[in-house]
C-alpha cells in the first residue's frame, strides 16, 4: 500500500486524508496545531461552503453539522447609493443551501475523526528543508499548509496567473450574537453589500459556542474602509465595525441592532495576497512534492472560494491518486493532478480577482437587472457555488448583455 503524507490539517489536507483513508491508504497528517488548540484558538476564517463541497463532505461521512448549522439559503445583495437605502437590491435563493461552520469547529472535529478512524497524526511545524525527510519515508508528499510565504522558495509564483503583487483588501471579521432575548433578525443567507470603499459580507455561522452572525468588511486599501491597522481588542473592532456599517451599508444596520461580540477570540483582521503558484516543488534531494489548497492557489476571500476550491482539490487529488495504482508519483502525475484541479479552480480565481476591481458596466447592468428579473438574480447568486458559470457569461460584455436581453431586462 502506498504511503502518503499530508502536511497541514485544513479544509484541503483533511478532506483528502479522510477520503484516502476510506480507501485503505496509510495516510499520515503532519500539522502544527492539535485539535484542542485549533478549537480553543482565534478565529481562522469566515467560510461559506457551497453545495458541491458539502456533497463531498456528506459522501465522506464528515458532515457532522447537518441539521445543526443554519442553512444559508440564498444571497441578499445591496449596492450603496446616495441615500440610506441601497441603490440596487435583490434577494435570490441558491439552488441548494450552503453552510458555514467555523473552521475551528470543523477542522478540529475532522482531525479527531481522522485519528479515531486509525489515521496517524504528527504534531509539528514542517519547514521546507524538513520535507526531505518525509520524501524519503513516503511515496507521496502533499503540502496543504495554507497561505503565506513559508513555502515561497519551494512553490514559486506563477506570474501569468497572478495579476496582483499586493493584497487588494484589508479585511476585518467579527462574530456577533444577539444581546437581547430574541435572535438577530438577519437574512438567512449571504448578505453582500457593495460600496465604492469595499464590500460587506455577512452570514449565519455555526461557531464554537453555537450560532453566530459573521460580519466581514473588505476595504479597498487607502480608502475609508481601510481601518483595521492598530486595532487591538474586540471592543474597539466592534465599535469600528458598527461605524462602517452605519456609513457604508446603513440598510443592514437594523438587522444587527442589539448585536454584541460573541467572544474575545472571535475576531480577525488582516490582508490576503492572491497568488497562484507553481504547484510542484523540488527539494534539495531532488524529490518532488505537490502543493494543494491555499498553498497552491490563494484567492482573496471576497468571493468565498478558498475553502470550496480546497474541497475540490481534495476530490480531484483523491481521484487521481486512486486511479494511479502502484505507479510512481512522478512529476507528470503531480502536474497532471494540479492541471485537472485548475480546470475548474481557474474560474474561482478569475471570479475572485475580477471582484477586486471596480465592476464593469455590463456587471453593474446585470446587478441592476436582477432587481426585476428573478432568473438573473438566481443565476448571479449561484455563480459562487459554480464559478464555472461565471466564465463565458459575465466575463464577456456582449454575452452578458445578450443574456439580459433574452430575459427581458
Ligand atoms: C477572512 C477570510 C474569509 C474567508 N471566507 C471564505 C468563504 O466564505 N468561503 C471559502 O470557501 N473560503 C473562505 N476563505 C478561504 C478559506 O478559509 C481558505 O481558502 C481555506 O481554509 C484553505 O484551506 P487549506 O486547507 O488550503 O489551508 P488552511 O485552512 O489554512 O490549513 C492549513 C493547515 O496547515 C497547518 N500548517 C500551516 N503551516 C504548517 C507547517 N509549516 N507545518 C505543519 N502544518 C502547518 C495549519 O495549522 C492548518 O491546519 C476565507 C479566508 C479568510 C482569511
Amino acid at each position: 500500500m502506498r504511503r502518503i503524507v499530508v502536511v497541514g490539517a485544513g479544509q484541503a489536507g483533511l478532506v483528502l486524508a479522510l477520503g484516502l483513508q476510506r480507501h485503505g491508504y496509510a495516510v499520515t497528517v503532519v500539522t502544527d496545531r492539535d485539535a484542542e488548540t485549533i478549537r480553543g484558538g482565534r478565529l481562522i476564517s469566515n467560510q461559506c461552503v457551497f453545495h458541491p463541497a458539502l456533497t463531498r463532505e456528506r459522501a465522506l461521512g464528515i458532515n457532522f453539522w447537518d441539521g445543526q448549522a443554519p442553512e444559508i439559503l440564498g444571497a441578499s445583495f445591496g449596492l450603496a447609493g446616495d441615500s440610506p437605502e441601497p441603490a440596487v437590491s435583490w434577494q435570490a435563493r441558491f439552488d441548494q443551501p450552503a453552510q458555514s461552520v467555523d473552521q475551528r469547529v470543523k477542522v478540529s472535529a475532522w482531525l479527531t475523526a481522522f485519528a479515531d478512524r486509525g489515521g496517524e497524526v504528527q504534531i509539528g511545524k514542517v519547514t521546507p528543508d524538513g520535507l526531505d525527510e518525509y520524501a524519503r519515508e513516503f511515496d507521496l508528499v502533499l503540502v496543504a499548509a495554507g497561505r503565506g510565504p513559508q513555502f515561497d522558495a519551494l512553490f514559486s509564483r506563477d506570474d501569468a496567473r497572478s495579476p496582483h503583487r499586493e493584497p487588494q483588501r484589508t479585511i476585518g471579521i467579527l462574530y456577533l450574537v444577539s444581546g437581547r432575548d430574541e435572535p438577530l433578525p438577519v437574512y438567512p443567507g449571504l448578505t453582500f453589500g457593495l460600496s465604492q470603499a469595499g464590500e460587506l459580507f455577512g452570514l449565519p455561522i455555526q461557531s464554537v459556542r453555537g450560532p453566530v452572525f459573521g460580519l466581514g468588511f473588505f476595504g479597498v486599501p487607502g480608502g475609508p474602509m481601510d481601518v483595521w491597522d492598530g486595532v487591538t481588542g474586540v471592543d474597539e473592532h466592534f465599535e469600528i465595525a458598527m461605524t462602517l456599517l452605519r456609513k457604508q451599508f446603513p440598510w443592514v444596520e437594523e438587522s444587527l441592532a442589539g448585536a454584541v461580540p460573541s467572544g474575545p477570540l472571535d475576531v480577525l483582521r488582516g490582508r490576503v495576497l492572491p497568488i497562484v503558484r507553481d504547484p510542484v516543488g523540488t527539494l534539495s534531494s531532488g524529490a518532488k512534492v505537490l502543493a494543494m489548497g491555499d498553498a497552491a492557489v490563494t484567492n482573496d476571500p471576497i468571493a468565498g472560494q478558498g475553502a470550496n476550491m480546497a474541497a475540490h482539490a481534495a476530490a480531484v487529488y483523491e481521484r487521481r491518486i486512486l486511479g494511479h495504482g502502484d505507479r510512481p508519483f512522478d512529476e507528470a502525475f503531480l502536474r497532471g493532478t494540479f492541471a485537472e484541479y485548475w480546470e475548474k479552480a481557474q474560474h474561482a480565481t478569475r471570479l475572485s480577482n475580477d471582484l477586486l476591481g471596480p465592476p464593469p458596466d455590463h456587471v453593474l447592468a446585470t446587478l441592476e437587472a436582477a432587481q426585476t428579473a428573478p432568473e438573473v438574480a438566481r443565476r448571479f447568486a449561484n455563480i459562487f457555488a459554480d464559478p464555472v458559470d461565471y466564465a463565458g457569461w459575465l466575463t464577456d460584455a456582449d454575452t452578458a448583455r445578450a443574456y439580459l436581453a433574452s430575459n427581458g431586462a
